[in-house]
C-alpha cells in the first residue's frame, strides 16, 4: 500500500492493529481508507487486524449500523483476522479502570449540566483546548453528594504532577510529548452513557493486545489523554500511526455528519468493492476526493 509508513519489527514485536468504528451512523470512504491503513499496517508485517466496534454509547450506537459495517468490511475484503470485538460486553473492565483511578485520588463528580458549564465560561476567563473551552473546574473542589446524575471527570494537572512528562511515539509524525492538560478535566465515565471513549478506547487497545494503534489524524491530539490514561493504569504503550485524511471537494474531512456517501450505498448497488479498495491502496481517489497531508 502507497500510504503505509516505514517501519521495521526489530525487536519481533506481535503487530496487532485495529479498526474501531462506532456504530452510529453510515462508514463512508474514509472509513475505508482507515480501515485499509489498518489492515494493510498489520499485513505487512505479518501481523493481525481486529474490528472493534465502539457500541458503548447505547443512545446513539444502533444494531443495523453495525450489520451494514460488517457487512461493508466484507465487501471490502478487509475481513477481520479474530473474532469481532464488542465494546459493550467490556463494561466490567472500564469500571476496574476507573476505579483504579479513583483509589489514586485523581477523579471527581461532576453534575454540571451543558448550561452550567456555558454559564460558568461566561463568567471565567476560558482556557481553549483541542475539543473547545476546556471544563471550568465548577465540582473540582465540590464535594458532590449526588447517586446518580453525575459524571466523573480526571483532574488532569493533578494526574500530569503524578506521571511527570508523558511521550508517545507517531510513525508518520515522530516523537511526540503529550499534552493532556491543554484538554482540561476530560469525562471519563458519562452520565448518560457508560465509559467516555478515551477510557474504554484506552483500556481496549492494552486488552486486545493492540501493538499500534492506527487511526486518522483527526484523533492525533487526543493520543494525550491516552498516554496519561496508560500510565496511570499502567498499561503498555503502543506505537501510533495517524494516518492522514480524505477530503471532499471542498478540502473538508469526510465525516458522517456531512453526509458522505455511504458505502452500503455502492455495495448494494452492486459495486466492487475489492477493486476499490486495491483503487485507494495504489493511492487513486474518486474524483472530487484528495488527501490531507501526512
Ligand atoms: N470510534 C472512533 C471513531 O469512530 C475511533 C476511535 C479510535 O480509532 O481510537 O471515530
Amino acid at each position: 500500500m502507497v500510504f503505509l509508513p516505514q517501519f521495521e519489527n526489530k525487536q519481533g514485536v506481535k503487530i496487532r492493529t485495529r479498526f474501531a468504528p462506532s456504530p452510529n451512523g453510515a462508514l463512508h470512504l474514509g472509513h475505508a481508507f482507515s480501515a485499509l491503513c489498518a489492515h494493510d499496517f498489520a499485513h505487512a508485517h505479518y501481523g493481525e487486524f481486529i474490528v472493534r466496534i465502539e457500541d458503548i454509547d447505547g443512545t446513539r450506537s444502533r444494531p443495523d449500523h453495525i450489520d451494514a459495517i460488517l457487512a461493508d468490511l466484507a465487501w471490502l475484503g478487509l475481513q477481520p483476522d479474530a473474532s469481532v470485538q464488542y465494546q459493550s460486553a467490556k463494561i466490567a473492565h472500564y469500571e476496574t479502570a476507573l476505579e483504579k483511578l479513583g483509589a489514586l485520588g485523581l477523579l471527581y463528580k461532576c453534575t454540571c449540566s451543558r448550561g452550567d458549564i456555558s454559564a460558568a465560561l461566561k463568567q471565567a476567563p476560558v482556557l481553549h483546548g483541542p475539543d473547545g473551552p476546556q471544563y471550568p473546574g465548577t465540582c473540582r473542589n465540590r464535594s458532590v453528594e449526588a447517586k446518580s446524575g453525575f459524571c466523573w471527570r480526571i483532574d488532569t494537572a493533578k494526574a500530569v504532577a503524578l506521571t511527570g512528562l508523558l511521550r508517545w511515539r507517531d510513525l508518520a509524525a515522530g516523537d511526540q510529548i503529550a499534552d493532556p492538560v491543554q484538554f482540561g478535566d476530560v469525562v471519563l465515565w458519562r452520565k448518560d452513557a457508560p465509559a467516555s471513549y478515551h477510557l474504554a478506547a484506552t483500556v481496549d487497545d492494552a486488552h486486545g493486545g493492540i501493538s499500534h494503534v492506527v487511526r486518522g489524524r483527526d484523533l492525533f491530539a487526543y493520543t494525550a489523554i491516552h498516554r496519561l490514561l496508560q500510565v496511570l493504569l499502567e498499561l503498555p504503550e503502543p506505537v501510533y500511526w495517524h494516518h492522514p485524511l480524505l477530503l471532499d471537494n471542498s478540502g473538508q474531512k469526510l465525516a458522517k455528519s456531512k453526509s458522505s456517501p455511504a458505502l452500503s450505498v455502492q455495495r448494494l448497488a452492486g459495486a466492487d468493492g475489492p477493486q476499490l479498495i486495491n483503487k485507494l491502496r495504489k493511492g487513486v481517489l474518486p474524483l472530487g476526493n484528495s488527501m490531507s497531508s501526512p
